[in-house]
């Protein structure tokens, strides 16, 4: 128990109720990072097209303001002033500068937003399937043996991450939001659907929930044999892992965990982690004991993102920290083709070097994470390498996940070019389609 004793005045520190700050914040804060007026009116600029939240814990436990606006974490939560098209920001920095009304200020950031790409993957068109009398509002079922589904009331998280690929749920764009609240309707749609073996809560987050709330859709699932696991998307771990310490609802909530593997499932917590800063304070390490202790397993996953984590060094410091605090490194994604990709993408070829780099030396523990991974329309296409193949230069790739399961684990070719940042970049080598053209 020494840990707990180690551990008990960071906990009690961040023990406080949880706060968010928003958009209405920004410019007090954007003063604190020492922004001049026309940055901060930039910052906000950009923060009517894209979402922003954060939460005291974030603020003062996670960021190093002397090193702001270039801190990593920084970076991860505030919008920034260069973010998206310089001509759009200028154009609503002057709506908002001359006080325009709401709804223009409005219409023109869901202009901009509309440009974003903001369902990538055919999320909205191919991944939700029909039953009974229609769609199931969300659930999406793109692989034959998981199941995501996007609980009503977990679709906001703790802080937001300024490269999420979800950004569009969050900004108030009714017609692009995923959402469901119909548990019996999940129920019978997984028992219709006997391949179905895993259920991914995701959202948001499923972490903003209280236990009471997330119980109601869990409890449900644990008398259907097919299901092997039940997966919780999260960043609370880095955002608020007072949710499993101090929070009113911890021990509830660890006691829900405890019982999913009572009934013979596995409890899989699918930790979104960033940067290696956010496994140091001691309240994490706390947190992450006691989800531990009820058995269930924690997976770690992370995009790799230009100016927050594009440095192996950093992959291999969160890789070794993880697996000694006992979690299962299991993906390194790339940034996907939505947002401020622009922004944040980096390209493929540099992309494997940073993810071999890092990989290279840790120990075999560590190895089971994959990637760098894109969740593209076909599938999750992994990068392997780059060879010289009969006189030419490509890369290796292979799908870790398919909608066609067939071409799982078998690897293709693409035309190596340093610049590409997307599968929809890439062509083929050696061959005039894509497997799965
Ligand atoms: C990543 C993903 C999954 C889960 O894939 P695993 O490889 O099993 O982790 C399921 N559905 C969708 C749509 C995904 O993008």
């Amino acid at each position: 128990m020494t840990l707990v004793n180690d551990a008990a005045p960071a906990v009690r520190s961040a023990g406080r109720k949880f706060r968010a700050f928003t958009a209405k914040h920004l410019d007090e804060l954007t003063r604190r990072a020492g922004l001049g007026p026309a940055e901060r009116l930039a910052t906000r600029a950009v923060a009517t097209v894209l979402p922003f939240r954060t939460n005291s814990y974030v603020l003062e436990e996670l960021i190093d303001w002397s090193a702001a606006p270039d801190d990593p974490i920084y970076r991860l939560v505030f919008p920034l002033p260069d973010m998206l098209p310089a001509d759009d920001v200028a154009r609503l920095s002057d709506l908002l500068s001359r006080q325009a009304p709401k709804a223009e200020i409005e219409a023109a950031a869901h202009a901009v937003r509309m440009r974003l790409n903001p369902h990538p993957a055919g999320q909205m068109e191919l991944n939700i399937p029909s039953f009974g009398d229609g769609k199931i509002p969300g659930l999406q079922h793109k692989y034959d043996e998981t199941v995501l589904y996007f609980p009503k009331q977990g679709q906001t998280c703790h802080a937001y991450c300024t490269y999420c690929f979800r950004w569009a749920q969050f900004v108030g764009e009714p017609d692009l939001k995923m959402a469901g609240d119909d548990t019996a309707q999940l129920r019978d749609y997984i028992l219709a659907h006997p391949e179905v073996t895993s259920i991914l809560f995701t959202g948001g987050d499923a972490m903003i929930m209280g236990e009471p709330v997330l119980r109601r859709y869990i409890e449900p699932l644990l008398e259907l044999e097919q299901l092997e696991s039940i997966r919780i998307g999260t960043k609370s771990l880095a955002y608020w892992p007072q949710k499993f310490v101090t929070d009113p609802d911890a021990e509830a909530m660890l006691r829900l965990f405890e019982q999913v593997g009572e009934a013979g499932k596995n409890l899989a917590f699918m930790a979104h982690f960033t940067h290696p800063r956010e496994l140091e304070p001691l309240v994490v390490t706390e947190a992450v004991r006691r989800i531990r202790d009820t058995g269930a397993i924690i997976r770690t996953q992370a995009p790799l993102i230009r100016t927050i984590n594009d440095d192996p060094a950093v992959w291999n410091s969160m890789w070794r920290t993880q697996t000694r605090l006992g979690m299962v490194p299991y993906y390194m994604f790339v940034e996907r083709d939505t947002g401020p990709q622009d922004y944040f993408a980096v390209p493929l070829a540099q992309a494997y070097e940073v993810f071999r780099t890092a990989y290279k030396d840790v120990a075999g523990l560590s190895r089971t994470v994959r990637g760098p991974s894109m969740s593209a329309t076909p599938g999750k296409v992994c990068v392997d390498g780059v060879l010289e193949l009969h006189g030419q230069k490509v890369f290796v790739l292979h799908f870790i996940q398919c909608r066609d399961s067939d071409l799982v684990g078998k690897p293709f070719f693409a035309k190596y070019d340093p610049e590409a940042v997307w599968l929809d970049d890439l062509k083929p080598a050696f061959t005039d389609t894509f497997p799965w053209q």
